[in-house]
């Protein structure tokens, strides 16, 4: 799937390079093969994705640096119905909002700004969004997040917010989706800053907040019904400076899990238990919930599987066989999981070493020459979000999924130059809310 993908891409960029302003993408589906069915939707998503510059450069330059207002699809020997195409406008539109949320700079998309882009792409849906910036209620409600951004308190511009988004489709809701996604508008790695030129590129690190942005949009564009959605983006910028946390400190998250800061630098965890708290609370109340995270969590997870997206299930995720769905349905639209496994292991590895404290937030290692470094922080968010006690044998068991995107958030794995996939929006979307581009 993905070589139709790379070819649209190339052959579209060579169209308008050449200077075509309407193109027309002809797709030689091999017909009749199942799990090529996407083929020509793919390809036209891929084709219209190339066409996306960066916020920066359009607001530079204007309008004209996209220049091809009209990308037509043909399938030769298919049939290109219009609801194929409506999947493919409200998906791309998904995906740009989630590469321009990604893409760019810090000082552009920090976090008022992020609030302010996420709420006027949103203007005219059904979504409710809810931007929370009361800097006493974020001490009280996000704990953990607050201590990321506590550097970031004394700059105005950088203040952290919390986005809430809600769709709640039209009919019956079946199932209700729970989104957290990582937004760190910039990670300097905290106290523990990022050395040896580490830093480039870490204005990305808002990658899986982007693209669960990009995923409510497509879906509440195209209307889906029987899915409810409550997204949170925390939206964080972590600075280093007086005020700035630092390893050792013990901070009680909002789930009342009291977590010794292993190293500033992983900073996504923190923000990410608080989000995962409050969904929780949703959660129970929910119809058919689902938690998800989305997050650029590990440089381990690029070093473990290359350019894929990784999905970890907790027990009762397990029993949906949510991750090996992910990777199926990933493989049907040219956006691709490898599957992980949580294990007692990764458990192990955060457990407190006394009772000053409930959970170790981190090694002090890169998370790429730890074993284990993408797998064992899901441990650290099923404590601290206090989802550990929603587990198979309890009550009220919660299927929570967490997504790595520290391989795929941006294409080539070039966090500084790289163009932001808006990955894994496009497989997210098919598997939630079975939004396959229509036959
Ligand atoms: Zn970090």
């Amino acid at each position: 799937m993905r070589r139709f993908a790379d070819a649209a891409r190339s052959g579209v960029r060579r169209a308008r390079d050449a200077g075509a302003r309407a193109i027309l993408l002809l797709v030689h589906g091999p017909n009749g093969k199942a799990s090529y069915a996407n083929a020509a939707a793919v390809a036209a998503l891929a084709g219209a994705g190339s066409l996306w510059e960066p916020l920066e450069a359009r607001e530079a330059f204007g309008d004209a640096i996209e220049p091809v207002q009209t990308l037509g699809i043909a399938e030769v020997g298919g049939e290109f119905a219009e609801s194929t195409a409506e999947w493919i406008e409200a998906t791309a539109a998904g995906l740009r909002l989630a590469r321009d949320l990604a893409g760019t700079e810090p000082e552009r998309m920090a976090p008022p700004r992020f609030a302010e882009y996420v709420q006027a792409a949103f203007r005219g849906t059904k979504v409710k969004v809810t931007v929370q910036k009361d800097v006493k209620k974020l001490q009280r409600e996000y704990p953990l997040l607050m201590a990321v951004a506590r550097a970031s308190l004394g700059v105005p511009r950088h203040r952290p917010c919390v986005v809430r988004l809600e769709y709640v489709p039209k009919g019956k809701v079946v199932r209700t989706v729970l989104l957290a996604g990582k937004g760190l508008t910039y990670d300097t790695g905290g106290a523990d800053l990022k050395t040896d030129g580490h830093m480039a590129g870490m204005s990305r690190d808002k990658g899986g907040a982007a693209a669960v942005a990009g995923l409510v949009l497509a879906a509440a564009k195209l209307a889906l019904p029987g899915v409810r959605v409550v997204a949170e983006l925390g939206v964080v910028r972590n600075s280093i400076g007086s005020d700035a946390f630092v390893s050792d400190e013990i901070i009680a998250s909002h789930a009342g899990c009291r977590v010794r800061i292993g190293t500033t630098d992983a900073d996504g965890r923190l923000v990410l238990a608080d989000l995962l708290s409050h969904l929780r609370l949703d959660a129970a109340q929910a119809e058919g919930p689902h938690l998800f995270s989305v997050a650029t969590l590990t440089g381990h997870s690029g070093r473990a599987v290359g350019p894929y997206n990784i999905a970890l299930d907790n027990g009762p995720a397990r029993a949906f066989a949510t991750a090996e769905t992910l990777m199926q349905i990933g493989d049907l639209v040219g956006d691709p999981f490898e599957v992980s496994r949580l294990r007692r292991e990764d458990f192990d590895f955060v457990q407190p070493r006394s009772k000053a404290d409930d959970t170790l937030s981190c090694n002090n290692l890169p998370s790429s020459g730890t074993a284990r470094g993408h797998q064992f922080p899901m441990a650290f968010l099923c404590l601290a979000s206090g989802l550990v006690k929603h587990g198979t044998d309890s009550a009220v068991p919660l299927p929570f999924t967490h997504i790595d995107i520290g391989g795929s958030g941006c294409e080539g794995g070039d966090w500084q130059h790289g163009r932001p996939s808006g990955r894994p929006l496009v497989t997210m979307l098919a598997t939630l809310f079975g939004a396959l581009p229509p036959a």
